[in-house]
């Protein structure tokens, strides 16, 4: 759409919270614009046909905590098909490298940190969250590997108190179609201008004036959904400036964590949604997951300061990567047998800058400061501002569900 030159509400970034933030104001009667910087919708949210018959997210793929999932209502409502099949990361195997009796140990070991942890957080105070490795044990390079899945980080960068602040139901579901497919169908109807970089939000006068890439544009208020690193960077920045907001920011960094999809030809002699692990003894490495819905692929997944190097290792080096590991495990067939066919690079992606955020030791409270509204007229949503769903898209969505909220009280007040 062409850009309004004045609105009600601007809300920056078509991600899950502006979209979730979007789609409560349809029904407000507030004029509303989405700015995005991007041609598309989703954000880290984000489906490709990765071959004529390969779906692939390249962001978010797990519907997380399925049971409390706002995105499960809309999937249904969507007709979205849910796969609710169990995960592949904890229950199944593949190949020699990690067999039962080893996986049995090692989950034992994380469970075992898992309640170190909580028993920690107990006290309220914050620390690292490497503190609670039992020293010695030989699975504790596993762990970090696990913390560089779910937190985009080594468990040295991860506040303890955030940590356990995350809720995890431990139901894990997925969508056939892809949930960046979902989020794309969420977000169809709303009022869009692509291609729309905010650059400043001035704040100083008595509407607020937006600049961007396509112009200038006022509005009464403003629900400010971007990544964390672009208010921390001041990539977006305000004036006067919030230096609350990037301090805040800087205190709850995206994480990295990175995914590639590989062709395999004669997929039948690999199991479908299988469980593949090069290496136990070192937190430099990922999963692979075998066939995923039955296709014919493998996809790998990398996190932390690993999925960091074979980013700057440039264009190819995750796919070149998992090839020579997949081959180094399965046999020197595979060589031929696996190509190439998409990796993400979210670090190096301007518009989002990492993956998902989580909290350093001693910041845990930053979340809130993020979230809080300035000045009855600048809101701010996204995933690192929710409280307990943190790094998530559904956590994202809620997070612009509740700014709108708070937009609409504003205006009931004034
Ligand atoms: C590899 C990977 C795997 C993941 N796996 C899962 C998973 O399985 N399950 C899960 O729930 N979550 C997962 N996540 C996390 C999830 O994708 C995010 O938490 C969620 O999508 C974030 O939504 P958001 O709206 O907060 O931010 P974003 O999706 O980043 O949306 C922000 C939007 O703002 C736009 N923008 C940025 N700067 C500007 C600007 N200056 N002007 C205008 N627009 C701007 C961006 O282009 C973007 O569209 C994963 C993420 C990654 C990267």
């Amino acid at each position: 759409m062409s850009l309004p030159s004045e609105v009600d509400v601007v809300i920056i970034g078509a991600g899950a919270a502006g979209l979730g933030a979007a789609r409560t104001l349809e029904t407000s009667g507030l004029s509303v614009v989405v700015l995005e910087a991007r041609e598309r919708v989703g954000g880290r949210g984000h489906t490709i046909m990765a071959a004529p018959h390969i779906t692939f997210d390249v962001g978010c793929g797990w519907l997380h905590s399925a049971d409390k999932n706002s995105f499960v209502q809309i999937a249904e409502q969507l007709n979205f098909e849910i796969n609710k099949a169990l995960p592949p990361w904890r229950e199944r195997a593949f190949g020699k490298a990690f067999p039962q009796h080893e996986r049995d140990e090692f989950i034992r070991a994380l469970d075992a940190f898992y309640d170190r942890a909580e028993q920690a957080a107990k006290t309220g105070r914050d620390s690292p969250a490497n503190a609670y490795l039992e020293p010695g044990n030989r699975w504790n390079p596993m762990i970090d590997a696990i913390s560089t899945y779910v937190n985009g980080s080594e468990l040295d960068r991860v506040s303890i108190l955030d940590m356990e602040a995350y809720e995890d139901t431990n139901i894990n579901w997925r969508l056939r179609r892809g949930y960046g497919a979902l989020m794309a169908a969420y977000g169809a109807s709303l009022p869009l201008a692509f291609h729309c970089n905010v650059t400043l939000i001035d704040h100083s006068g008595p509407r607020l004036r937006i600049e961007t890439s396509r112009g200038t544009l006022t509005a009464s208020k403003a629900i400010v959904t971007v990544p964390t690193n672009l208010i921390a960077d001041e990539a977006i920045r305000f004036h006067p400036t919030l230096p609350d907001k990037v301090d805040a920011a800087r205190g709850l960094p995206l994480g990295l964590a990175d995914k590639v999809t590989l062709a395999l030809d004669r997929p039948e002699d690999l199991p479908a949604e299988g469980n593949l692990r090069a290496a136990t003894m070192r937190t430099e490495m990922g999963p692979y997951h075998l066939r995923p819905f039955g296709q014919p692929c493998i996809e790998g997944f990398f996190g932390g300061r690993f999925a960091q190097a074979l980013e700057d290792a440039g264009d190819g080096a995750i796919a070149a990567h998992s090839i020579d590991e997949i081959v180094a495990l399965l046999g020197s067939d595979f060589r031929r047998r696996l190509k190439p066919l998409a990796e993400s690079r979210w670090a190096h992606d301007p518009f989002a800058r990492g993956s998902y955020s989580h909290a350093l030791p001693g910041h845990a409270g930053k979340r809130a400061v993020l979230a809080a509204p300035v000045d009855g007229r600048l809101f701010f949503a996204g995933e690192a501002t929710s409280p307990h769903f943190f790094s998530t898209a559904h956590g994202a969505r809620d997070s612009g569900e509740r700014a709108a909220g708070e937009v609409m009280a504003a205006v009931a007040r004034a």
